[in-house]
């Protein structure tokens, strides 16, 4: 279960303060699959951040399985994040000079999987992730949805509980973006938590959760089995 209590953002521009991100009390159960909606500038990437513990609140806690994040070191942080969560961003950070095997590899060679497991699981999640005919292709060499695919497959490879999204189909074309919401939806099956920020409203339909952000502040929280008028959250 992921926790945000009394949390705030704020940023400083030209000597002025902008709190990007407040809610009060707000909380995300294990197995949900979430989407993270609102115009741009509105702090939904300041929300995920915060979430992934990549981003310190001003004020505030993050619980993650009653773990709070910013009472840690970077190190335990980072630890934490790494037994945890995967993170999808619209940029993939794929390593350019690695193929799209070794670059699914990455995150296993941290661990201490065997080099001929490693092999086999990375193999594995990219034929998965219907390419098979290109693990030993570069990233360059990859068309934009490819490489999302990529990036996707590292980000699994780990066995993540939580999967984070920041707008993972932005520029994807439709087979990719089909794949990616495929692969999320299996996820979710698969009791993971799944956290989407999203521009796109057929993504976000997908999700069983939608959380509205204007200005920083949730101001709806609608349940996808209901169809109730609007709430306002607790913001
Ligand atoms: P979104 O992802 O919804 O587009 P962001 O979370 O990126 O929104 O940004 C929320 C607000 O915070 C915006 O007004 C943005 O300009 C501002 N902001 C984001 N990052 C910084 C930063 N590092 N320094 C100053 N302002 C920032
Ligand atoms: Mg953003």
């Amino acid at each position: 279960m992921i926790q945000l209590e009394a949390i705030r953002k704020d940023y400083q521009r030209r000597g002025q303060i902008l709190t990007a991100f407040a809610c009060e009390s707000q909380q995300i159960e294990d197995g949900e699959y979430v989407a993270i909606v609102g115009p741009s500038g509105s702090g939904k990437t300041t929300l995920l951040s915060m979430l992934g513990g990549m981003l310190s609140p001003t004020t505030g806690r993050v619980l993650v399985d009653g773990i709070s994040l910013y009472e840690h070191s970077v190190a335990e942080r980072s630890a934490i994040r790494g037994q945890k969560m995967g993170f999808v961003f619209q940029s993939f950070n794929l390593i350019p000079y690695l193929s799209a095997l070794q670059n699914v590899q990455v995150p296993l060679s941290f661990t201490t999987t065997s080099a001929s497991e490693q092999l086999e699981r990375a193999t594995e999640m990219l034929t998965q992730l219907g390419l098979a005919e290109r693990l030993h292709h570069k990233p360059s060499e990859l068309s934009v949805g490819q490489q999302q695919r990529v990036a996707l497959a590292r980000t699994l490879v780990n066995d993540p509980q939580i999967i984070l999204a920041d707008e993972p189909t932005g520029n994807l074309d439709p087979t990719s973006r089909e794949v990616v919401l495929e692969i999320f939806e299996q996820c979710h099956q698969q009791g993971r938590t799944l956290v989407v920020v999203t521009h796109d409203p057929s993504v976000a339909q997908r999700a069983t959760r939608r959380l509205t952000l204007v200005d920083g502040m949730l101001v709806r929280a609608e349940d996808a089995s209901s169809n109730a008028s609007p709430q306002v959250a607790a913001a």
